[in-house]
């Protein structure tokens, strides 16, 4: 287990270094304070550093004094002594902060910022989800009505559903917001020009923040600018896009895949640093793929829409799917699948699927969605391999990849980090 710098030096190893000219140490000589001196380390190492893998698994005055400061008292109580999936959530939102130094920054202004008005429960935002339910008949929305959910911080990029000891949990990351931008603007056809360079990099930025090495502080570094009207473009199909994914968590409910035989321990909240060990470990719960393809199917097929609303959001989920197509052929060239990643189907198959077998709307654009996106698609991944394959390194370091030089147009001045923000 790595294990992160949380509290002081225990007696003794420290000592050493303050020069203490008594020491019994330093009255040895060869031998004997090599043979003290790794005796000493192995005994004396390991407390050094943190005695908690996890704010989670700090004491209970400990948290309370950590979550403080982006917390309201009354969210602190809640967070520290957690009493329905509700405030479970909070904690795992605010756990996570704790967590991850450079997030902790941010919420740390946003505070500021918000002063009287802020709430860190608030900040975080369930509206996908409840406008899905929203739009749901009667029985489909009694079967998911009491589901806690939202957004949270979390690096696996993913729309997870998951037990707590309060109650089952959905959930997606706030970074599948930034990736649908970033992909969008980069495929995207847009009236106004978009630079073929500016659409490189901003492809790069968005499968930088699936691959988890993307800072997570577009708050107060913005990757360049961006249009306002395309920028509104923007956030529409990502409005779409993630009504969709809080559709398809909720579908596995609807359609009865959540059962307790299906639960299986699994990794949530990873470190930046990739070691499984590291996960924390939760109980998720096993779904085929034919489960996941019926999740897609039913997140559309659930909803009251007029036929005009169903092919915007219908065609929404297709741009989702061929964006996803994109990054994972950058994935699977930099580091082949593995469990974690597995989840779901890929995205070509699930896009077919929608294809194949999701009721279309009547004024569907066959040659566009089943000729001219493929082939785009297919075109943007041969790119982005090659790009990985030339680049690696800027695939797998962390930081924050911008959409151009600054002081341009689609960049702006550089913001400098601790002076900017
Ligand atoms: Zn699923």
């Amino acid at each position: 287990m790595k294990k992160r710098l949380f509290t002081g030096t225990k007696n003794g190893f420290s000592s050493i270094w303050a020069g203490k000219k008594n020491h019994s140490l330093l009255k040895k000589t060869g031998d004997e304070l090599k043979k003290a001196y790794v005796e000493r380390n192995e005994k004396d190492l390991e407390p050094v550093v943190n005695l908690y893998d996890t704010w989670a698994d700090a004491p209970d005055d400990v948290l309370r004094g950590m979550v403080d400061g982006y917390c309201t008292p009354e969210e602190s109580e809640r967070v520290v002594h957690p009493q329905n999936s509700k405030d479970y959530l909070l904690r795992l939102r605010a756990v996570y902060i704790a967590d991850h130094t450079r997030t902790w920054r941010v919420f740390l202004h946003l505070r500021r910022i918000f002063g009287k008005e802020w709430s860190l429960e608030k900040y975080f935002s369930s509206d996908a989800y409840d406008a899905f339910r929203s739009m749901l008949g009667k029985e489909e929305y009694k079967k998911c009505k009491d589901v806690a959910c939202g957004n949270i911080y979390d690096n696996n990029a993913n729309g997870l559903i998951f037990a707590s000891p309060h109650g089952i949990l959905s959930t997606y990351s706030v970074s599948l917001r930034y990736f649908s931008i970033y992909a969008n603007l980069a495929l995207g056809g847009f009236e106004q020009e978009v630079p073929w360079h500016v659409r490189l990099n901003s492809m790069r930025i968005a499968c930088r923040v699936m691959l988890n090495t993307e800072a997570q502080d577009f708050i107060f570094d913005p990757r360049g600018i961006i249009p306002e009207k395309i920028m509104n473009d923007l956030k529409t199909e990502w409005w779409l896009n993630n009504i969709f994914l809080a559709g398809h968590e909720f579908s596995h409910f609807i359609l009865g895949h959540i059962k307790e035989e299906n639960k299986e321990e699994m990794g949530f909240l990873k470190p930046h640093f990739k070691d499984d060990t590291d996960y924390r470990k939760i109980y998720g719960y096993t779904v085929s793929q034919k489960q996941e393809f019926e999740a897609d199917l039913a997140a559309l097929n659930l909803v009251d829409l007029t036929d005009e609303e169903y092919s915007v959001y219908y065609c929404a989920a297709l741009n989702w799917f061929a964006i996803l197509a994109v990054y994972e052929g950058v994935e699977d060239s930099i580091s082949p699948p593995n469990g974690f990643n597995q989840t779901h189907p890929g995205a070509i198959a699930r896009y077919t699927n929608l294809i194949e077998k999701a009721r279309r709307p009547k004024d569907f654009d066959e040659k566009i969605y089943v000729e001219t996106l493929p082939e785009l698609v297919s075109f943007w991944r041969d790119i982005m391999i090659n790009d990985a394959a030339e680049h690696i390194e800027m695939y797998e370091m962390y930081g924050s990849a911008y959409l151009d030089k600054p002081n341009t147009a689609w960049r702006g001045k550089e913001l400098i980090d601790r002076v900017d923000y």
